[in-house]
């Protein structure tokens, strides 16, 4: 059995230094500092909204945990701008009960697009209970959505109360929209680590983007297959 030694480094993963455990099977756990955020800005709102889980599929990092939460995921993602967010924070301190089903519909609405855009990446039909949910949230979406000059031209926007505390559920839910009737649903994969999950729009040249990051899941991969080859070559070595 190889022997089990852990080593402690520090390491540069997705913008930041963390502090990280290296395990010698390849894991990479960190201790200290923030997993990475997933930022891509090529991605599509509402896959970026899915991905506020971090590592899904083995120890589920929850992103989305308070109202706060969502007002600044909101402010990195350019939906609200500063005074807005603020005015926001304050409006949902008055009303306790209200963010809290705000909170439930944002974390059904999201796990919602994580099941249709995973079916989608699998090649599968989306289940209609996920659908259905979506198409709740459309509704309510685009019965709040105008069209408004922009510059020189239009654009949709929220016409919304400005403390309507589920603002940023309805930009959300139109962007799932856009994507599911776009030519870019064709190119919606789910990261291929088996730790992961999270969704990206492949837009390299050959389709045949694997990893939702190279930084994080593919150097993490390679590490693991890098130290079964090595693992192999020694377990032949002490045969000899
Ligand atoms: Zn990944």
């Amino acid at each position: 059995m190889p022997s089990a030694t852990l080593s402690m480094n520090m390491i540069w993963l997705g913008g930041a230094t963390r502090v990280a455990r290296l395990h010698p099977e390849g894991d990479v756990e960190i201790v200290w500092g923030a997993p990475p955020d997933h930022f891509d800005p090529a991605d599509r709102l509402c896959l970026d909204f899915a991905n506020t889980v971090g590592w899904r599929r083995s120890r589920p990092d929850e992103r989305l945990g308070d109202y706060d939460a969502l007002l600044a995921w909101a402010r990195r993602r350019g939906l609200l701008d500063t005074p807005r967010a603020a005015r926001l924070a304050e409006a949902a301190r008055a009303r306790p009960a209200l963010v809290e089903a705000v909170m439930a519909r944002a974390h059904a609405l999201r796990e919602a697009i994580y099941r249709i855009f995973c079916a989608v990446a699998a090649g599968e039909r989306a289940d209609p209970a996920a659908l259905g949910l979506l198409n709740a949230e459309l509704a309510a979406a685009l019965g709040r959505t105008s069209v408004v000059l922009s510059g020189d031209g239009y654009t949709l926007a929220v016409t919304d109360d400005p403390e309507a505390l589920d603002q940023v559920l309805a930009q959300v839910a139109r962007s799932a929209a856009e994507l599911l009737t776009s030519p870019d649903l064709g190119s919606v994969r789910a990261c291929a680590a088996e730790w992961c999950g999270w969704l990206f729009v492949d837009r390299s040249h050959g389709q045949r983007r694997r990893w939702c990051t190279m930084k994080v899941c593919g150097n993490r991969v390679k590490t693991r297959r890098h130290y079964a080859r090595t693992r192999g070559r020694d377990a032949e070595a002490a045969r000899a």
